[in-house]
């Protein structure tokens, strides 16, 4: 009979910086998706209201399921916090997506744990793995299986580790002995609610994602409402502001692991260097990293808009050049229309320290 130790054990050994397992009920936690969809907050992610009603329980996906086994993986590395960054031409891109593509990186693992695990089990068993993409509650079962608390930027937080953490889960048929949830640990703490640039937090633990950064970024297929554009500053991909400024992230747990370590082309980019960049190798690269969910003209969109919000020389020198067959994505409608409201943002501005 497998056992929850067992479990831990072998995900330990796959590389999983944290293990533990949450029995697979309908927690009340699972029910505030509702409220969030009937107030708008999802904004063109239609996908979550289709999928919110399998959404609400795990064994909506897996029938069978008893145990649902919680993993995390630190991805933070050693360098700098958006926060800390003072320079108006660097590109600003969310830590988890500077190295591989987290999906296949820990898809891979999860399927060699699946394997030990049945090979331990000497009996057969149901289990389905998900990695973010799945209609898994995965913070809410994370802090059930006792990985940490959801803090107030609606993050996982583990106490020592901080919230620099890709979740995933292995939901099973096995009956694992479950761990014992995590508390909060926020207090009155308020600081990643100030922080936030857009005002995104409706209250402690609600998240407008029309408003966040992440969302207009990312999710956002159209144009980025114009009232919207200067406050995305120089994110070309994702924010990391209320992780950043989060007091559990002051000392957090680093990764050696080489897959999380930033590529090149994106360690501390800068915004001119991006937009250059033929359509080809910033395809390219969208492919083999996190970013994929962004496609080309996205990107091109959100690096127009950050040009403009840099206002610097080299930003408008920048903007100035034509697009070019290699740089075909820069003419598409959507992107041509973003660079005219960056060209607007006013003259240059010197290279200063962001005010
Ligand atoms: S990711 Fe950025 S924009 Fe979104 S809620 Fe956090 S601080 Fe606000
Ligand atoms: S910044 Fe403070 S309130 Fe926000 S998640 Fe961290 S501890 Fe909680």
């Amino acid at each position: 009979m497998l056992t929850a130790d067992t479990v831990k054990e072998l995900a330990r050994e796959v590389g999983f910086d944290l293990c533990g397992v949450a029995p697979a009920e309908a927690f009340p936690e699972l029910r505030f998706l509702d409220d969030w969809l009937e107030r708008g907050y999802a904004g063109e992610m239609g996908y979550m209201a289709r999928t919110a009603r399998r959404r609400d329980d795990v064994r909506r996906v897996v029938p069978a399921a008893r145990s649902v086994v919680a993993l995390g993986t630190v991805y933070n590395t050693e360098r700098r916090y958006s926060t800390e960054v003072d320079d108006p031409d660097a590109a600003l891109i969310s830590r988890y997506a500077w190295g591989e593509d987290y999906h296949d990186v820990l898809g891979r693992r999860m399927e060699k744990l699946l394997e030990r695990m049945r090979s331990a089990a000497g009996e057969p068993f149901e289990a389905r793995c998900y990695v973010d993409t799945g209609p898994v509650q995965e913070r809410v079962y994370a802090q059930y299986a006792g990985l940490g608390w959801i803090g107030k930027n609606t993050c996982l937080i583990h106490p020592e580790k901080g919230s620099w953490l890709f979740l995933s889960e292995i939901i099973t048929s096995l009956p694992l002995a479950a761990d014992a949830p995590q508390l909060d640990q926020c207090g009155t703490c308020t600081l990643c609610l100030e922080a936030c640039p857009t005002d995104a937090f409706r209250e402690p633990w609600v998240l407008d994602a029309t408003r966040c950064l992440s969302y207009l970024t990312i999710e956002l297929r159209g144009p980025i409402p114009e009232e919207r554009r200067s406050e995305v500053g120089t994110h070309v991909y994702g924010c990391d502001i209320c992780q950043d400024v989060c007091p559990y992230n002051a000392a957090p747990a680093r990764s050696a692991d080489p897959a999380w370590q930033p590529v090149p082309a994106l360690d501390n980019p800068r915004l001119a260097d991006l937009w250059r960049q033929p359509d080809k190798s910033l395809g390219g690269l969208l492919k083999r990293s996190a970013m994929s969910r962004a496609k080309l003209p996205g990107l091109r969109r959100n690096v127009a808009v950050a040009l403009g919000n840099s206002g610097t020389t080299e930003s408008a020198a920048a903007l100035a050049e034509p697009a070019t067959p290699e740089t075909a994505s820069r003419a598409e409608p959507l992107v041509t229309e973003h660079i005219a409201w960056a060209r607007r943002q006013g003259a240059p501005r010197p290279k200063s320290k962001r005010s």
